[in-house]
């Protein structure tokens, strides 16, 4: 099967696997040499020209963690540049994602959102085992949302608003991506997993635990009700 993806520059249909977009020539290597300069790393805060106030990492923490243990092989990064006129923050975006130094084991689960603060546009871009999963539409009032307490400075609550808004998504996300590893059952590995507490922990009473003499002591006395024939 030809995984399909629409061309950022020009909306047409392209094989994943395609170097470059066979109508407007859109490609990897156009973006390395529109942004001629080494990508930084993957991390939670991604700040190269300093705008993020300082200590923001630590206001985060806490809803940071806590959609690192929902969903531990999902991880999510903010990138935050001012972009000059005319540059794309979807293609600045796509070469972040793709060129950044070493995430090659983690980039398929990685979610990326870029924000150009001089324009306001936020862009997600999600690694491919994860892409498949998410509905753009579902996104878009949290991504909003962010818009608009960054520009209004409010950076800390709108970054962490986003994370929780993400948790919940992800967690949409990870549940169909499960269910479709499931039905196809060679894929299975491929599957994120969700830790959600209690959920899939269960405490099966082991017959063999049970002591005869006692299984028949509460044996019911009244006939058992049995279903179907
Ligand atoms: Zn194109």
């Amino acid at each position: 099967m030809v995984r399909r993806a629409s061309c950022l520059r020009c909306r047409t249909e392209v094989a994943e696997s395609a170097k470059a977009c066979g109508t407007c020539g859109f490609s990897l290597s156009l973006c390395e040499a529109i942004f001629p300069f080494e990508a930084p790393p993957l991390s939670l805060v991604i700040d190269p020209s300093r705008v993020v106030p300082p200590g923001i990492e630590k206001h985060l923490a806490r809803p940071y963690k806590a959609l690192r243990k929902r969903i531990p092989q999902v991880d999510i990064c903010f990138c935050f540049v001012q972009l000059q006129h005319g540059y794309s923050v979807e293609e600045f975006a796509f070469w972040l994602f793709n060129t950044a130094p070493g995430a090659d084991q983690s980039r398929a689960w990685n979610l990326l959102v870029t924000v150009d603060l001089l324009s306001g546009q936020l862009s997600l871009t999600s690694g491919y085992a994860l892409e498949p999963f998410l509905v753009p539409e579902s996104w878009e009032a949290s991504l909003q949302e962010l818009a608009a307490c960054l520009g209004d400075g409010q950076w800390n609550e709108g970054l962490a608003g986003f994370l929780r808004d993400s948790r919940d998504l992800l967690s949409s996300a990870c549940y169909v991506a499960r269910r479709h590893a499931q039905a196809h059952q060679d894929a299975q590995s491929e599957a994120p997993r969700i830790s959600e507490g209690s959920q899939y922990v269960t405490s099966p009473v082991r017959p063999s635990c049970i002591p005869p003499e006692q299984k028949e002591h509460h044996q019911p006395t009244k006939e058992p009700i049995t279903t179907g024939p």
